[in-house]
């Protein structure tokens, strides 16, 4: 499988040249030259397989020919042997339309496990292939750092970087990084917000005196890799609910539209998915692009689920290059523009075509709150703050009665204690795999909110590419 750039004019790579670039030359995404199909008997035959079989089939024309189909699924039996469910991403029915689909049963206790575990393997994999090395420059405000960390802790040939706003992340949030003592794990707290640590990742990648010396990769979602896994689990639930000969419709707690692209992906590989449904906070930048065609960046309002606290979604340049007749200097120009002035409109080939499979809601404090007593006081089920803006949306979107929504939970509810407790009553207690955080040692670098400062330290620290 070819990998082609969303912006036309870089190189087109091979999987693992995909998977260890992040993002292209041109400054696009990486999408794959073609969608592969399945039929529906084909769709069919992939009932009553494990999670990790089910993840090699369904990764496995994505790979192409940079894995043999035996070593990736020696590779998804190892990454997915890692959660705390046996059915790894579990699915549970609320009420006669409702499901939840356990995203959160990985080591870090978010969904951004699914896919950095297989990441973290995927890495190995291929740079023992050469003698190359990978340094992982990133910033988090929470989820992202945790997860990635834990997914290379150890591994040979990369050293990763993960910058956190000091102060900023809440102490599970830190503690899950910090306390991680491998030798090829820096973390760094800066002084600053989140936004300042991510613009000195951005300068990273584009300092020539950084790039010359070491190979700096990225974890975060413009990694095409990351939503490779994530298409699986969409397969998995519908596959429970009686797919392919029953439509499913999915609700997703939405930041940088990673997650739901993968579900744009499965129906496009022959999923029959009813509706995407794009679930956001008030932040609602891809609520007002999806229903008004107007993609316009405003200012973050800080809300319960930090993680969709997003005014920029990356990954929407996939949907809108495909939609809009995979024509990368069009979508060069378009971003140019966005660039430029921060907003943009929707051709009306990207309007249409997105109305056909997605709709979207935007969902407030209240409705938050009263979303997540709704969970516990009818189901008996702790949620967390993502996950009800998704309940939220999908049991306001009017989807036919036989219809099967499914929301994805996208953390366990001891992330987020607070809101859990302020709207239930009940403070979800954190599972007794990551029970003994706050005893654990902490390591992390303090420095200030100094570029200079902050590359000093990673060159001091890194291998080099070579
Ligand atoms: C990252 C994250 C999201 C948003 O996912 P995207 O792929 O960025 O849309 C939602 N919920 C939680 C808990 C997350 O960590």
């Amino acid at each position: 499988m070819d990998y082609i750039s969303t912006r036309g004019s870089a190189p087109a790579l091979d999987f693992e040249g995909a998977t260890l670039a992040g993002l292209a030359s041109d400054g696009g995404l990486y999408v794959p030259a073609e969608w592969p199909r399945f039929t529906a008997d084909e769709i069919a035959a992939m009932a009553g397989l494990s999670y990790a079989e089910l993840a090699a089939k369904i990764m496995a024309p994505f790979v192409g020919e940079s894995l043999t189909n035996e070593r990736l699924l020696e590779l998804t039996t190892e990454a997915y042997g890692r959660f705390a469910h046996k059915a790894v991403t579990p699915l549970k029915q609320l009420d006669e339309q409702q499901w939840v689909l356990e995203l959160f049963h990985g080591p870090t206790l978010a969904f951004k496990d699914v896919a950095l575990q297989m990441l973290g393997l995927l890495f190995e994999e291929f740079l023992g292939r050469s003698e190359r090395n990978l340094t992982i420059v990133g910033a988090t405000s929470g989820d992202t750092g945790s997860a990635a960390i834990d997914a290379v802790a150890g591994r040979a040939k990369v050293d990763i970087f993960m910058l956190h706003p000091e102060g900023r992340v809440s102490d599970v949030q830190r503690r899950q990084m910090t306390t991680v003592l491998a030798p090829n794990v820096y973390n760094i707290a800066i002084e600053g917000s989140f936004d300042d640590a991510q613009a000195m990742v951005k300068r990273m990648f584009n300092d020539a005196a950084m790039t010359d010396r070491f190979a700096i990769g990225a974890v975060n979602s413009i990694n095409w890799a990351r939503l490779m896994a994530q298409v699986v689990y969409y397969f998995s639930a519908a596959l429970q609910l009686g797919a392919p000969a029953r439509e499913v419709a999915f609700s997703v707690p939405t930041g940088n539209f990673g997650d739901v692209f993968a579900g744009y992906v499965a129906a496009q590989m022959g999923l029959p998915i009813t509706k995407l449904i794009v679930a956001t906070n008030v932040n609602d930048i891809l609520h007002r692009a999806l229903a008004h065609g107007d993609y316009s960046q405003g200012t973050v309002t800080p809300t319960a689920a930090p993680s969709m606290d997003i005014q920029v979604s990356s990954n929407f340049e996939r949907l809108l290059f495909d939609l809009g007749g995979r024509d990368g200097a069009a979508m060069a120009a378009q971003m140019k523009g966005f660039e430029a002035t921060r907003a943009m409109q929707l051709t009306n080939a990207q309007r249409e075509g997105a109305a056909a499979l997605f709709q979207s809601s935007r969902t407030d404090p209240d409705a938050m709150a009263a979303t997540i007593r709704w969970a516990w006081e009818n189901c008996g089920e702790l949620i967390d703050p993502h996950t009800a803006c998704g309940l939220h949306a999908a049991r306001t979107a009017g989807i036919a009665p036989g219809t099967p929504v499914v929301t994805l939970a996208t953390a366990h509810p001891a992330k987020f204690p607070d809101a859990v407790e302020r709207s239930t009553g009940h403070r979800p207690s954190l599972p007794a795999r990551v029970g003994d955080l706050f005893d654990r040692e902490e390591k992390c670098a303090h420095l200030p909110g100094d570029y200079d400062a902050v590359a000093a330290y990673v060159a001091q620290h890194a291998e080099p590419k070579i």
